[in-house]
């Protein structure tokens, strides 16, 4: 997506840990014509599933799939994140490595917004290492619920998660996909 290129090129900044920021148009600031053509982006690419429903996980997962969900006319429901979770049998919980606070934080989603049998698109902001993603499927298995497959705004391709989720057999679409984040400079993909 090359509008999205451009954007990363001109506003994003490379921290340390090869790490993207992205706060000025996604992660805090929103730029919100370019999230709503992201969000038509990620219909059109799926255009050929019959999805019920988009999972997401807060915060920063949330933006893209609103604009994902209008444009596919479906409802969306996010994963909280919670420090310590009292287990429930109301919940589909679930713990997860977080690639940027690097630490283990429970999530969950109330058992009324994922029902059996649904196919469900899931989306994040960024695809590192893949935990968020196999967090968020391994709800959508508990939910007995199907994975029509998974929307990335930006795929760090140098780091496994794309590998981890293909070898599970699902589809990965990525708006971008950046090859390599070495001394400051983001190199896309394709
Ligand atoms: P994973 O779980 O795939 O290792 O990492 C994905 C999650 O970590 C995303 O939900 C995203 O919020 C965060 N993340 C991973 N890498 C980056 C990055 O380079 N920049 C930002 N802003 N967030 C990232």
């Amino acid at each position: 997506m090359e509008a999205l290129k451009h954007k990363i090129l001109e506003a994003g900044r490379v921290l340390p840990g090869n790490v993207l920021k992205v706060d000025s148009f996604i992660n805090q600031q929103i730029d919100v014509e370019l999230m709503t053509a992201i969000g038509q982006e990620f219909a059109d690419r799926f255009a050929d599933q019959q999805i019920d429903r988009i999972l997401t996980i807060e915060s920063s997962g949330i933006a893209p799939a609103i604009m994902a969900a209008q444009a596919l006319k479906v409802p969306l429901v996010f994963a909280r994140k919670r420090k310590s979770l009292t287990l429930s049998a109301d919940i589909y919980a679930t713990k997860l490595f977080s690639y940027t606070t690097q630490q283990y934080t429970d999530v969950m989603v109330d058992k009324r917004f994922i029902q059996p049998g649904e196919k469900v698109l899931v989306i994040d902001d960024f695809l590192a290492n893949g935990q968020a993603v196999e967090g968020l499927i391994d709800i959508l298995n508990q939910a007995q619920a199907t994975l029509a497959g998974v929307g990335i705004v930006i795929e760090k391709s140098f780091q496994p998660g794309r590998q981890a989720i293909e070898a599970k057999g699902f589809r990965v679409e990525s708006l971008v996909k950046i090859a390599s984040l070495d001394d400051n400079q983001v190199q896309f993909s394709e």
